[in-house]
């Protein structure tokens, strides 16, 4: 309600001044025009009683008319241009404050999504460990069964926090530029194969098909990185297309450049949301409604980490439905 009775004001204040700028400039127009004719009837009848001119006609012929009338003409140029330049500042003025407006909204917005999802994405291994330290604590004899469900879980739980926990370093380290690329003989396509048994080994249900030209050379990268890009992508994709995903992957060589591309058979991502999804901590739709788990960071990393390699990344739709991830480098 505030927001709205704040939106009313200004956009009120606005109008408000534009008018009035509007207001005086016809005033100011107007003044300038009444001055002109005060003038011009105050020498006619001066010369009429001079005995300079016979009528008043014969004034409008004098060089000091013209003079007059020039000097009219200018201010009125004046007054046009000036109304113009600074109407023209006022806009763009309005237009930066307005920008700035929908900058603190987004960011605050982000900030506060960013808080919901990785208070949620702690909170969760951290009871996860808990329950099973509590479960250790209370029966000191386990069958060897759930003993080792138990240790499996929290070493999962572990790698969770641990993850998320790298994700955020390595996003400040990109933030302020401190990565450094550590470049060797990559092979692309096995990367791709581990990543997708990875994904595969956490999501039973999604189905990985792999498309590898062969005989590719080498790619001269950083092996965490790509890793890291690819098994985020791949990852994406289960994550997202759930509960049957399909996903293809494919990986060519054309001219000098690999060409690696991630499909799946989830919702999409819409058009207005396409170039977002690339910004530190942005994440479709809201995080009260939410159902994903997620922090926002992946696709920045990915994003970040294919540009140093200078390559490029862009998603398009894919058919008949669906996400497509492709990768330049
Ligand atoms: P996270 O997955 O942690 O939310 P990401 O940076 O990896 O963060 O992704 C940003 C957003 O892009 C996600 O919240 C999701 O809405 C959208 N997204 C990413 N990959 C896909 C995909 N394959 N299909 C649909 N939406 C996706």
């Amino acid at each position: 309600m505030n927001n709205i009775r704040l939106k009313l004001l200004t956009y009120g204040l606005l109008a408000y001044i534009l008018l009035a700028f509007l207001w005086w400039s016809v005033l100011l127009f107007t003044k300038n025009r009444d001055a002109f004719q005060a003038k011009v009837d105050k020498w006619q009848l001066v010369l009429a009683a001079r005995g300079q001119i016979s009528n008043p006609d014969e004034f409008l012929e004098t060089d000091f008319y013209q003079d007059l009338r020039r000097d009219y003409q200018r201010q009125e140029w004046m007054i046009v241009t000036e109304g113009i330049v600074l109407l023209g500042g006022v806009i763009v003025g309005i237009y930066f404050v307005y920008r700035g407006y929908r900058r603190e909204v987004w960011t605050t917005k982000q900030q506060r999504n960013f808080l919901l999802s990785i208070t949620h994405e702690l909170k969760s291994p951290i009871s996860g460990i808990r329950l099973i330290l509590e479960t250790f604590h209370n029966r000191k004899e386990l069958p060897p069964a759930i003993h080792e469900k138990l240790t499996t879980s929290g070493l999962r739980e572990t790698d969770r926090l641990t993850g998320l926990v790298e994700d955020l370093l390595l996003s400040a380290k990109l933030e302020s530029r401190h990565y450094e690329l550590h470049r060797e003989a990559l092979d692309l396509g096995e990367i791709l194969v581990d990543s997708a048994e990875k994904v595969q080994s956490k999501y039973p249900t999604a189905r990985i098909e792999l498309d590898i030209e062969e005989d590719l050379p080498f790619f001269f990268g950083d092996s965490a990185a790509i890793t890291s890009v690819a098994l985020n992508l791949v990852e994406n994709a289960a994550k997202y297309s759930q509960p049957e995903p399909l996903i293809q992957i494919t990986l060519h060589r054309r001219g000098e450049e690999f060409h690696l591309s991630v499909a799946d058979n989830g919702p999409g991502i819409a058009d207005s949301d396409k170039k977002r999804i690339w910004q530190r901590f942005y994440r479709v739709g809201s995080e009260d409604t939410r159902m994903t788990k997620g922090t926002g960071l992946g696709l920045y990393i990915v994003h970040q980490l294919v540009e140093l390699h200078g390559g490029a990344i862009q998603v398009v739709d894919h058919a008949p439905g669906g996400s497509r991830f492709e990768v330049r480098l």
